[in-house]
């Protein structure tokens, strides 16, 4: 009589088999039906948030589905980094993101109630808009979108607009008054009529600097300066911006040296590089007093170029060096307007080494201070 076979020990064979890489494991009918029915109860019961984690996972910002108990059930990954344990499912949104006013609303849009907000999660330093609508299970999707950069740039604009117009408002005003004066009479004598003449011609001076320092700004913010970043040797070009301050060196009784190297190769754009070195030779030139001396020099430092100009100045006061770098801003308000400063030099300097894959920095102290722009050596 034939022994009676289980055909499921042997069916889980079969497949371990092929599973293993064997060949193909031949079902009895029964068994692939079982097979087909177990496959059918697993879909049934795959959880159902699958779907709404795939939905959400397509979300750039941190999103949630809050459950009715108020505990988030589905996170996608952004917002489980909101979580200490990196893990958001199960937490209330309080636990999760440290904001009772975000944990409000959401209890409000429990509720019902669709809300926006823009918020600051405590710790986060960062800001934040929330959309919470309530969806037809009673339940609430949360999207966080993180603004922070955008709020910032919103806000460097504004400064910007605003002490753009305040530089430009001083010489406008004296052009203005000026020609009032000029036309009220003074134009019928000589002497003042001069005087007048030249303080317009001052002021349009200080206006043209403005303009052109906001618009070469301007451009290299905007990508619209081309930079041709390619290998050349920085000396001739050190060399060329020394020549250029020698007259205005000379007339300040200020002496002008240089410890340049034969050669310098950098990686660099020539005419960013040269505009970075007239700018600090500039300052330097102007905010040294009579008989002291402003020094150009270059050299390889590691994987690195250093190219600095060093005077025998006053200084700069330690507390104004980090932000130095900034547009407008001036260590000696008065004395930098009075030098025909624009306030905008040295954030150019910065923003071309930066474009030039470089970075610049700052020494100050009683002896003088040293403006240096590091770039890459070139091979
Ligand atoms: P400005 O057009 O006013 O010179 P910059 O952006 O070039 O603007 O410089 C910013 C400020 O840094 C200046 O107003 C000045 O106070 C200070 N500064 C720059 N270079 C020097 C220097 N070589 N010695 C002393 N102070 C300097």
């Amino acid at each position: 009589m034939a022994r009676f076979r289980n055909p499921v020990p042997e069916a889980v064979e079969a497949l371990r088999i092929e599973l293993a890489g064997g060949p193909r494991a031949e079902l009895i009918p029964e068994v692939q039906l079982l097979a087909d029915l177990l496959g059918g109860r697993a879909e049934r019961l795959r959880p159902k948030e699958e779907p709404e984690r795939e939905l959400l996972a397509a979300f750039p910002d941190a999103a949630a589905v809050i459950g009715k108990d108020g505990r988030v059930r589905v996170a996608n990954v952004p917002a489980d980094a909101l979580a200490a344990g990196g893990r958001a499912a199960g937490m209330t949104v309080l636990e999760l993101t440290r904001s009772a006013e975000l944990a409000d609303a959401v209890q409000r849009a429990l509720e019902g109630t669709a809300r926006k907000l823009e918020l600051q999660l405590p710790g986060a330093h960062r800001t934040f808009v929330a959309h919470l609508t309530p969806l037809l299970r009673g339940e609430v999707l949360v999207l966080l979108r993180d603004v922070t950069q955008s709020r910032e740039a919103e806000r460097a604009r504004r400064d910007l607009v605003a002490n753009a117009s305040h530089e430009l408002r001083t010489p406008v005003t004296a052009i203005h008054g000026a020609a009032e004066t000029l036309l009220g009479g003074a134009l019928g004598d000589p002497d003042q009529a001069r005087r007048f003449v030249e303080m317009i011609a001052r002021h349009a001076d200080r206006l043209a600097r403005l303009t052109r320092d906001l618009l070469d700004l301007s451009r290299i913010e905007s990508g619209q300066w081309a930079m041709n970043v390619a290998p050349l040797d920085a000396v001739p070009l050190a060399v060329n911006a020394l020549e250029l301050y020698a007259a205005a060196a000379a007339e300040r009784r200020l002496r002008l040296e240089r410890s340049l190297p034969a050669r310098l190769l950098v990686r660099a754009d020539p005419r960013a590089l040269e505009q970075v070195l007239v700018n600090l030779l500039d300052n330097a030139i102007k905010y040294t007093p009579a008989g002291g001396a402003v020094t150009l020099s270059a050299q390889a430092e590691e994987q690195s170029a250093i190219l600095a100009v060093s005077d025998t100045g006053q200084g700069i006061d330690r507390h104004h060096l980090p932000r130095l770098f900034e547009r407008f801003y001036r260590a000696d308000a008065g004395r930098a307007r009075d030098q025909g400063g624009t306030g905008l030099g040295l954030a150019i300097v910065k923003h071309l080494a930066q474009a030039q894959g470089g970075s610049v920095g700052v020494e100050s102290g009683a002896g003088g201070s040293r403006f240096w722009v590091r770039l890459r050596l070139a091979g």
